[in-house]
């Protein structure tokens, strides 16, 4: 499979510190002048598309943190040959930035959020921010996305009790709810594995309480989703499962973290440092050259179940 998927994490920095992902207040930040800045992230991201990427997805950490974003996204969509700018980001700041960077020419946004329950938000996220992603996802669903989805992770005995009332939103409005299944990917998540709360479970609570779903054909932005949809709903229901059932044979990704390393394959410890290029004067053939070479070692990878890593989505972006 061709490799046309970039992620690109912005930064390390997170206003939300979920019980999953990483502890950023125990590690610290990466030092400030180590990220890469928006001329470097864009230049890395011109030489991407002209080895092949034609998506490009924008996460962290929190995206939205980075300083001028708005701008960082205009001088990315303004790249030839790009065919969809989108990103993830947990909503915090979408009322007041949705309309901007879709003006800006951001497709689509991804938004995360877990629970629609005050309570279980502060217990997860440790913080009090529901009410803003609220907002940031109505903002959103006016400023004339392309799509917007909700990537919704369940856990087993935290907000297991909100999978139906996450589905029904699909009904109601013209949004994509995703589950995706937890994984545990560092120190701190493997602590929650017991949570683990597979995607059969999920589908299985969906059908009880809304009724059946009907099976989607696979289209442009599903990724490794399984896509569905229940009866009479304006959005879709997406299963995105890697834990239970790895999808390395379709994978097209690849991703670049904050300070210009590059991931090939989230399960190996293999990675490429593009800002020693970006930052030693490479001109822009060495840079196509070096990234046409990390495509190479990641079609070479043997393509069966990954072995378990030790992975921080705040650094290398989930
Ligand atoms: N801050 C942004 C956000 O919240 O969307 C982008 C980064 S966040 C790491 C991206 C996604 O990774 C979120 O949807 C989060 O729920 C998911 N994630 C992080 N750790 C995970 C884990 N161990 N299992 C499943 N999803 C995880």
């Amino acid at each position: 499979m061709g490799i046309d998927y970039l992620r690109i994490s912005l930064t390390d920095r997170c206003n939300l510190n979920c019980i999953y992902c990483t502890p950023l207040e125990k590690n610290g930040y990466l030092p400030h002048e180590d990220l890469l800045r928006h001329e470097e992230i864009a230049r890395a991201a011109a030489a991407f598309v002209r080895a092949g990427i034609k998506k490009i997805r924008l996460t962290g950490g929190e995206p939205l943190l980075k300083k001028g974003v708005v701008e960082l996204v205009r001088m990315i969509k303004a790249i030839p040959g790009l065919e969809e700018l989108v990103l993830t980001t947990n909503g915090i700041y979408l009322g007041e930035l949705a309309a901007p960077l879709r003006e800006a020419g951001l497709d689509r946004v991804n938004i995360s959020l877990d629970t629609l329950k005050k309570e279980t938000f502060k217990k997860i996220t440790g913080s009090d921010g529901l009410e803003k992603v609220r907002d940031g996802i109505m903002k959103s669903l006016k400023a004339g996305f392309t799509g917007v989805k909700l990537n919704v992770v369940i856990l087993k005995g935290i907000n297991d009790g909100e999978v139906a009332d996450f589905a029904k939103l699909s009904v109601e409005h013209l949004l994509d709810v995703r589950f995706i299944e937890f994984f545990p990917a560092n120190k701190r998540s493997a602590k929650l594995s017991e949570a683990l709360f597979t995607t059969a479970e999920t589908r299985g609570k969906i059908e009880r309480a809304l009724g059946p779903m009907a099976r989607q054909p696979s289209a442009r932005g599903d990724g490794p989703a399984s896509v569905y949809k229940l009866v009479g709903a304006k959005g879709k229901i997406g299963f995105i499962s890697g834990r239970s059932d790895y999808f390395c044979g379709s994978c097209n990704r690849i991703r670049m973290d904050c300070i210009g390393k590059v991931y090939p394959c989230l399960f190996s410890p293999a990675t490429h440092n593009l800002r020693a290029l970006l930052r030693g004067g490479a001109d822009d053939y060495a840079l196509f050259d070096y990234i046409k070479n990390i495509f190479l070692v990641k079609s070479s990878y043997k393509k069966d179940s990954p072995s378990s890593g030790h992975i921080e989505m705040s650094s290398i972006g989930g």
